[in-house]
C-alpha cells in the first residue's frame, strides 16, 4: 500500500496513461482526484473509472475543466482538500498531440497546445505546490512529459516543446521545491497506445517500424506507465528530486 493516507490529483484522468495511473494508485490506496476536460464523452469515462477506483478500495471525485485554464490547478486543489483534505501527490498528465505540418501550421492549433501542455501546467504545479508547502510535510509531482522531450517530430513541432518544458519545469521546481521536502519528477513516455495516437499507429507500416525501434518487441500499454508513476509518487523514491525516467522499451537508446 504504497500510497496509504495520501491524496493524488492526475489531470488528463479520464483515459489513457491518466486512467492507468489513477487505477494504480488507487489500488496502492491513494484517494484520487480525476482530473479531464468535462466534455460528455469525458464524463461517461469517469464514472467508470470512479467505479474501478471503488472497487480497487478506494475513493475518487472528478472535477472537470480545461486544463489550459490557468485557474484549473486551484479548482483540482481546492476539490482535493475538500474531499479528502490534502493534496500529497500532483500528476500533470493532461495532454494534447494534434499532428500537423509545421509549414502551414495554424495558430489557433499552435496556441491550443501549448496552453494545454504546458501554460495551464505550469499554474496547476504551481496551485499544489503551494498547498504542499502550507500542509509542510512535503510532497511528490510529477508531469508526464515524453520521449520527444528529447527528440524531434515533423509533425509535433508545437508539441515537442511542451513536453521539452515539462521537464525543464520539473527541473527547476525541483530545486525551487527541494526546501519544503517537494519532489518533481518527470517521466518520457515512448509509443504508448492510447486515443492520442489511434490514427497515427493505424497506419500498418508506421506501427512496425515504431516496434522495430523498440528493444522490447512491442509498443507500451497505459499500464506500463503506472508503476513508475507510483514509484515517484511514493515514499519509495524519498531522495529522487529532478530525475527524468524514460518509459519507452529502450527506444530513445536504439539508434536503429
Ligand atoms: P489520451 O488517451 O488522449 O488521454 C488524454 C487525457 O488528457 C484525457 O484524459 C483527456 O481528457 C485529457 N485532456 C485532453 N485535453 C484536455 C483539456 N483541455 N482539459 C482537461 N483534460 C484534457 O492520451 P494519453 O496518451 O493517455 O496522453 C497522456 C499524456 O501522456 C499526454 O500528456 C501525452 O502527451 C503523454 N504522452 C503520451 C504518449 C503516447 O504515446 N501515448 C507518449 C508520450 C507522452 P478528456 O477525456 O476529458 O478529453
Amino acid at each position: 500500500m504504497l500510497l496509504k493516507d495520501k491524496t493524488v490529483i492526475i489531470t488528463g484522468a479520464s483515459r489513457g496513461i491518466g486512467r492507468a495511473i489513477a487505477v494504480e494508485c488507487a489500488r496502492q490506496s491513494g484517494k484520487v482526484i480525476i482530473g479531464h476536460s468535462g466534455s460528455e464523452s469525458s464524463k461517461q469515462h469517469v464514472a467508470s473509472l470512479i467505479q474501478a477506483i471503488e472497487q480497487a478500495g478506494s475513493r475518487a471525485v472528478d472535477v472537470g475543466a480545461d486544463a489550459a485554464d490557468p485557474d484549473t490547478g486551484d479548482k483540482l486543489v481546492k476539490a482535493a482538500v475538500e474531499a479528502f483534505g490534502s493534496v500529497d501527490v500532483f500528476v500533470n498528465n493532461a495532454g494534447i498531440c494534434p499532428f500537423h505540418a509545421f509549414l502551414n501550421m495554424p495558430r489557433e492549433v499552435y496556441y491550443k497546445t501549448v496552453d494545454t501542455n504546458l501554460n495551464g501546467a505550469y499554474f496547476a504545479v504551481q496551485a499544489a505546490a503551494n498547498q504542499m508547502k502550507e500542509q509542510g510535510r512535503g510532497g511528490s509531482i510529477i508531469a508526464v512529459s515524453s520521449i520527444s522531450a528529447l527528440v524531434g517530430g515533423a509533425m509535433q513541432t508545437h508539441y515537442t516543446p511542451t513536453k521539452a518544458g515539462l521537464l525543464s519545469l520539473m527541473q527547476s521546481c525541483a530545486i525551487a521545491l527541494g526546501p519544503y521536502g517537494i519532489r518533481c519528477n518527470a517521466v518520457l513516455p515512448g509509443t504508448i497506445e492510447t486515443d492520442i495516437n489511434k490514427d497515427d499507429l493505424a497506419d500498418q507500416a508506421k506501427r512496425d517500424y515504431m516496434i522495430k525501434r523498440t528493444p522490447l518487441g512491442r509498443l507500451g500499454e497505459p499500464d506500463d506507465l503506472a508503476g513508475p508513476v507510483v514509484f515517484l509518487a511514493s515514499d519509495m523514491a524519498k531522495y529522487v528530486t529532478g530525475a527524468s525516467l524514460l518509459v519507452d522499451g529502450g527506444m530513445f537508446v536504439n539508434l536503429q
